[in-house]
């Protein structure tokens, strides 16, 4: 029997139509060098409408791939709308990866235009003459990057003159709800960069997951600031789920450093804001120093993509007043996937310790552990395996294909080894490619950081697992310290001696000015990993 329900498809076109018709006076901020710019939804509603006419003009038909080599700002607010919502697919492209990853991404999606910040133009001209299928560039912002531009192949135009020249009513079509509306390719630490496709069903869907009480709670009266970059992973999805919710967007743009976002939260008044730990590492440290912010406006901070730190989570609210909520995600999964909310009922010290793990299925997403030989393992908080999961937002493939072997019985597989609790909480331990094994035994370098980070004279610390004779592996520490701060290694060594077990503890250790990070700002243990083995790390060795 089928059901008497109409059957309007979930699309990014009634995601832009709701807000820019009911939450039309709700507005998008974005900073600038000279302060701040506003538009409204309504704005944004017929802007997009403009910008889709000019991209039919520019020859986007069908499913043409529109590109977006951008920071987080209203332009690129409106081609997170006017793309999919116009039928085309919207790739954004991550501005941090190398020029050979950007050359190989642009090809790869065969992107038709790209629509490209002024200031960003020194990376994306010199490849452009590699990129047959590119037939325009449109120029967002100002100074002369459209004349720079010029002649390196494909039609340039500027942003604003082609909108001026458009009406602002566009017939967005009909489109099939499981047809692709965007796509975003994972930073490629290991390999080439592999391509997620998003359809609109599942941005419709995971908008409204994120809108949940159990998910972020994004409501009418928030005002969200994503930090994370709309190039990675939908800025976990935030634009979306703050259009659909009439929520208004802070757009930081390129000011990420944390005297710029603490201003921002100061001035603005955030409600939620979103970003990796080192970013909100940053601006506790930079508050520490200044102490004039309030951040008094938030009532939550989403943090997530790589391991959020206890001693973090806690200087938040000891000293912010701010709730940390740990969220646990991959482009591959739209992003979100579990919260780490705890559950209403736990007693003060359990829920504390809820905060601190991955968290728990959003509801739609299903995870499950598995162990080397394939098998199914129990959710006894005690099982250690590789984490797969499945939803309707998780991606059952790559585009065109790659790396089939991420892919078991209908569930991705995430590289991430972890066990999950009695309540349901996951706790990852490890990515499988950073495994420290030490004589055959698992050592977490993930737990080892949490709590190395924790000392009083850490700024941050990576643990990565390198070559022994007698152990094939052990741990060694690389450890930033507190600016002005010195302190011996053999002094963290037996601070750290009294929480974890005495095989877990590292021999070497060496002190760095800065973790290296990857193009979306995580801990870069590969290249530390060769660091070390070229010899680059000077080490002390505490037995
Ligand atoms: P990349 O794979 O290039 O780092 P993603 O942003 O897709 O790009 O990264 C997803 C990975 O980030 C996850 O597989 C996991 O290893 C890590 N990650 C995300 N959130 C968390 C978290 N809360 N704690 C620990 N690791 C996390």
């Amino acid at each position: 029997m089928h059901s008497t329900m109409q059957a309007a498809p979930l699309s990014v076109a009634s995601i832009l139509a709701h807000a820019s018709g009911v939450h039309g006076a709700k507005q998008v901020i974005s900073a600038t060098e000279q302060g701040l710019r506003a538009a409204s939804y309504r704005q944004i509603g017929q802007r997009s409408a403009q910008l889709a006419l000019a991209l039919r003009r520019l020859g986007v038909t069908g499913d043409d791939r529109v590109a977006t080599f951008q920071w987080n700002n209203q332009e690129h607010l409106e081609a997170y709308c006017a793309v999919p919502a116009m039928g085309a697919v919207l790739h954004t492209i991550n501005i941090r990866l190398s020029a050979d990853q950007i050359r190989y991404v642009v090809n790869h999606a065969e992107d038709t235009v790209i629509i490209v910040d002024a200031s960003l133009t020194p990376l994306l001209a010199p490849l452009l003459a590699d990129a047959p299928s590119v037939r325009a560039v449109v120029v967002t912002g100002g100074g002369d990057a459209v004349e720079l531009l010029r002649g390196n192949g494909p039609e340039v135009a500027h942003y604003d003159e082609l909108l001026a020249a458009e009406g602002d009513e566009f017939p967005w079509p009909a489109v099939e709800e499981t047809s692709a509306a965007a796509m975003c390719y994972t930073s490629g630490t290991t390999g080439d960069p592999k391509g997620v496709v998003y359809s609109h069903r599942s941005l419709y869907l995971h908008s409204m997951a994120a809108c949940t009480t159990n998910g972020l709670g994004i409501g009418e009266g928030d005002r969200v600031l994503p930090i994370v970059p709309m190039f990675h992973a939908n800025a976990w999805g935030l634009p979306y789920a703050a259009l659909m919710a009439g929520a208004d967007l802070l757009m930081p743009d390129r000011f990420l450093q944390a005297e710029a976002i603490s201003r921002m939260v100061h001035e603005q008044r955030p409600t939620i804001a979103g970003a990796v730990p080192t970013i909100w590492n940053d601006v506790l440290s930079h508050t520490g120093r200044v102490g004039t912010c309030d951040f008094s406006s938030l009532r939550l901070v989403v943090c997530g993509g790589s391991a959020v730190p206890r001693a973090l989570i806690e200087a938040f609210e000891e000293r912010l007043g701010v709730t940390v909520l740990q969220a646990w995600g991959m482009t591959e999964t739209s992003p979100l996937a579990a919260i780490a909310r705890p559950s209403a009922t736990a007693p003060p010290e359990r829920a504390q310790e809820m905060r601190t793990t991955q968290g728990r299925p959003v509801c739609g997403v299903q995870m499950r552990l598995v162990a080397d030989d394939g098998s199914v393992l129990p959710h006894d908080g005690q099982a250690v395996g590789e984490l797969e999961v499945r939803g309707p937002w998780v991606t059952g493939a790559y585009y065109q294909g790659a790396d089939d072997d991420k892919f078991h019985d209908g569930w991705l597989r995430t590289g991430d080894v972890g066990r999950i609790d009695a309540d349901g909480f996951l706790t990852l331990t490890d990515r499988a490619k950073d495994v420290i094994k030490s004589g055959g035994e698992w050592i977490s370098s993930v737990q080892l950081e949490n709590i190395l980070t924790g000392h009083p004279a850490v700024f941050e610390a990576a643990v990565i697992g390198v070559p022994d004779p007698k152990w094939q592996e052990r741990p060694l520490a690389a450890v930033v310290l507190q600016d002005g701060l010195h302190i011996a290694p053999q002094e963290i060594k037996s601070w750290l001696a009294q929480q974890v077990p005495r095989w877990w503890l590292p021999e070497q250790w060496t002190f760095i000015e800065q973790v290296p990070r990857t193009s979306v700002g995580k801990f870069d243990k590969k290249l530390l990993r060769a660091y070390h083995a070229d010899g680059k790390l000077s080490i002390t060795t505490v037995r």
